[in-house]
């Protein structure tokens, strides 16, 4: 088993992810980088590395328990411990509810819940067998409050703060597991780029200009909750930038 903090972080081939990925690695922790997009893992690893850092990657959809079980296992057997995992895949086609995009409801549903579900369900075990870890699950902003074209996403959002708040009351106080909500508000990435709907697109175009956090600003305050002492449990972090309302 290393003695170095082994992390897993889920949608680790661009934005939050990416960056989180590279600011772990940059402190010493062993990294395993999930996401679809295999080139993105694989230039994410080689660059992790020459920064003299620990990182590999497995091909995963986290809407797959199988894929997600497998992700855990692999881990484990690469490092033998694993403790943090970061539930971060996400992606928000936000849309106006009578657009019917159901086929987007459904993606947002089993990527953001079922896949920070099936994380869960991939670590808990292990973590309880080991008496310690750390589970972080990427909330929003829009996990606190709903606007026009977010009601499926916000839904996906709260749904996330719900289920890491029970787990967190459930986790064995003899056990350090801790469990973190990490909530966003507009952070410069790609995930836009998953909205279809026009209407939302030009609400957004006309929204105004603010100055958007950076996906280092999310990877920084998860670096906090991770290197606290044992005994504290960061439970939530709403970070949104200065002009954001
Ligand atoms: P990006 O679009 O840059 O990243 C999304 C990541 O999720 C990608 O790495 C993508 O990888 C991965 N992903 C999507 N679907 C799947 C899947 N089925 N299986 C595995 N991985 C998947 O956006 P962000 O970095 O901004 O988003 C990260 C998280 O932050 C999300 O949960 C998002 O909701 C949340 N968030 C973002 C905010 C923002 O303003 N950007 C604000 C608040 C929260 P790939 O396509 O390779 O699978």
């Amino acid at each position: 088993m290393t003695t170095e903090k082994t992390a897993i972080i889920t949608g680790a081939s661009s934005g939050i992810g990416e960056a989180t990925a590279k600011e772990l690695a940059a402190r010493g922790y062993s990294i395993l980088l999930a996401a679809r997009r295999e080139e993105r893992l694989k230039e994410l690893k080689e660059e992790i590395e020459a920064a003299g850092g620990k990182a590999d990657y497995q091909v995963t959809d986290v809407t797959s328990a199988d894929e997600m079980k497998a992700l855990a296992d692999r881990a484990i057997e690469k490092y033998g411990k694993i403790d943090i995992l970061v539930n971060n895949a996400g992606l928000m086609p936000l849309s106006f509810m009578n657009k019917l995009k159901v086929d987007e409801w459904d993606r947002m549903v089993d990527v953001n819940i079922k896949g920070v579900l099936y994380g869960i369900a991939a670590v808990l075990p292990i973590m309880e067998k080991q008496k310690f870890g750390h589970i972080l699950n990427v909330s929003s902003v829009a996990g606190h409050t709903i606007s026009k074209g977010s009601a499926v996403y916000s839904g996906t959002k709260f749904a996330v703060r719900a289920i890491s708040e029970g787990l967190r009351m459930e986790i064995d106080p003899s056990h350090e597991i801790r469990v973190t909500i990490v909530s966003p508000g507009a952070v410069a990435t790609e995930l836009t780029n998953t909205i279809t709907d026009d209407d939302v697109l030009n609400a957004f175009k006309e929204g105004g200009q603010m100055e958007l956090l950076n996906a280092q600003d999310i990877a920084n305050a998860i670096a906090y909750a991770v290197e606290q002492p044992a005994h504290v449990d960061v439970n939530e972090i709403l970070i949104r930038p200065r002009q954001q309302p």
